[in-house]
């Protein structure tokens, strides 16, 4: 029997491989960062070949550091960066322009141009998805429409569209595997997530030839195996999933109801709704979980688009501390917020509000105000967005949380994680194995291939580190959310009022 499971993950600010053993467990990781590209403000884009060489790197180098070979490999998972578009030549395998990143706004004019047009109605029905440039569907077609002779190639089936999973799989099967899966194909705004399928109205809005497009297939399954030629041998690639549902999967939130929130950069809360795609009446989206033989798992989604990144405003932009993990010492130091609130919308708030026009706000200073001050309310601005996207969630899908699983890099904040119990009341559940997203994948994967036989399996693997218990009333909770609300109707529409 194989001894390893092989997990990419493909972020987007660097490549990461990660080999996991039977019990979940890292066996070895290599990461290497890549070269962020910024044509113009806004704009963000990323060089395929660099994503492409800089992951091969890496699962050689994890490989060699836990001295094994191909052989050794059961299988192996994709996870990625979503969202984010290539377009490549079908003959010769190169990509005919830099992928455009999730995080680009470059597609912004036509999204408002469409909503102009009505069609918002139609595709968030039909995608569970806002108009936003967030999605692939306006990168594939602003791609079309400016390069020479591009639409024109697609329509031939001579250019091929992927996210960077099937880009990813593509290369990895030395041309042979042109596949999507089904969670990856709910963010492009083109597939229809109840038929998962993709929709020929909805690429008639967008003006995208189905000639370009991968096949949707399941998230766990054997797609394919590895050119021989790449690591002396052919491995299985079975399994493929978004960076937020792997994590969801990672975090073994396997029943309807269980939710985990991601605290990087910014934060992502999914819920996994079991079978029912529940339509958000709360402005956060609907999207497929995972699908598992023919089971389709929907889950909802909160995107909130600053949450670590305060912090690292406060240690970068203003120098106010060295560290990050340094908040957690300064925000201790009080017993209080003192009243001062921190609301990060630099660039807008993204769910439940929704509102570009949003900008980041500091209220409540006074002359005692100190750094303690702005660390603690940076940390807690990140409990009060949660708050903001749990509430929502909960009113759509009906369903009262019962515990938060949460991960990522500020998550290794105890004051941060004690904060979030007692704002939302509820007990939150810190895993040994922060590598959710990439353990995810490698969940996948296994499955298909019988490394794991189910989801007990999995299950038994969920280890707890620590749990955080509310430790103030409800009411004390709430008037500290009473607070944060407030600062957070100051901020909305600044960049309209302030006419800039
Ligand atoms: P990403 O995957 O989005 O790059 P990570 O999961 O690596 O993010 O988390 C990094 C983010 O978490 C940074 O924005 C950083 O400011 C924040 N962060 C890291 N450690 C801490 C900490 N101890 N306390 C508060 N924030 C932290």
């Amino acid at each position: 029997m194989s001894s390893v499971v092989l997990a990419i993950d493909q972020g987007t600010t660097s490549s990461r491989t990660i080999l996991f053993g039977r019990d979940g467990r890292p066996v070895s990781s290599a990461q290497q960062e890549f070269p962020q590209i910024y044509p113009s403000p806004g704009h963000v884009e990323h060089d395929p070949e660099s994503i492409w060489s800089s992951q091969l790197a890496t699962m050689r180098e994890a490989m060699d550091r836990a001295r094994i070979t191909a052989g050794d490999i059961a299988a192996i998972g994709v996870t990625n960066q979503r969202e984010t578009t290539i377009l490549w030549d079908r003959r010769t395998g190169q990509p005919i322009a830099n992928a455009i990143v999730w995080q680009s706004r470059i597609t912004s004019p036509r999204c408002d141009q469409l909503k102009r047009e009505g069609v918002e109605p139609v595709i968030r029905k039909k995608t569970g998805l806002v108009l936003d440039a967030y999605f692939s569907g306006t990168k594939i077609a602003h791609l079309l429409d400016t390069i020479s002779g591009a639409r024109a190639a697609a329509e031939r089936g001579d250019i091929l569209f992927g996210t960077v999973e099937t880009f990813l799989l593509w290369r990895l099967s030395g041309g042979r595997l042109h596949i999507t899966d089904a969670s990856n194909a709910s963010r492009t705004l083109l597939c229809n997530i109840h038929t998962l399928d993709w929709d020929d109205e909805l690429l008639q809005i967008f003006h995208i030839p189905r000639a370009m497009l991968p096949e949707i297939r399941s998230c766990s399954e054997v797609y394919g195996e590895t050119d021989p030629q790449l690591f002396g041998q052919a491995i299985p690639l079975a399994g493929a999933a978004g960076d937020q549902q792997a994590a969801t999967f990672g975090q073994a939130c396997f029943e309807p109801g269980n939710a985990k929130n991601t605290y990087g950069t910014g934060c992502f809360m999914l819920m996994n709704t079991g079978h029912d795609a529940v339509e958000s009446q709360h402005g956060l989206v609907t999207t497929i979980a995972w699908k598992i033989g023919t089971e389709v798992t929907y889950a909802l989604e909160g995107s909130i688009f600053i949450a670590g990144a305060a912090v690292q405003w406060l240690r970068d932009g203003l120098g106010l501390i060295e560290s990050a993990p340094e908040t957690e010492q300064l925000a201790s130091t009080l017993t209080s917020n003192e009243g001062v609130y921190f609301v990060p919308a630099f660039v807008g708030l993204g769910a439940p509000y929704w509102d570009s026009d949003a900008r980041g706000l500091l209220i409540g200073l006074t002359r005692g105000t100190t750094r303690a001050h702005l660390a603690r309310a940076a940390l807690e601005s990140m409990a009060y967005q949660t708050r903001d996207v749990l509430t929502a969630m909960q009113a759509d899908a009906g369903v009262p949380l019962s515990t938060l699983k949460v991960d990522g890099g500020a998550t290794a904040n105890n004051w941060l994680v004690q904060f979030q119990a007692d704002l939302l009341g509820v007990p939150v559940q810190r895993p040994v194995v922060q590598e959710t997203t990439a353990l995810g994948a490698a969940y996948l994967a296994g499955l298909a291939v019988g490394y794991w036989n189910d989801l007990s399996d999995l299950q038994r693997n969920w280890v707890l580190d620590r749990e955080f218990s509310a430790s103030i009333p409800s009411n004390a909770a709430d008037q500290l959310y009473a607070g944060w609300q407030a600062a957070v109707t100051r901020s909305r529409g600044w960049n309209t009022s302030c006419g800039s």
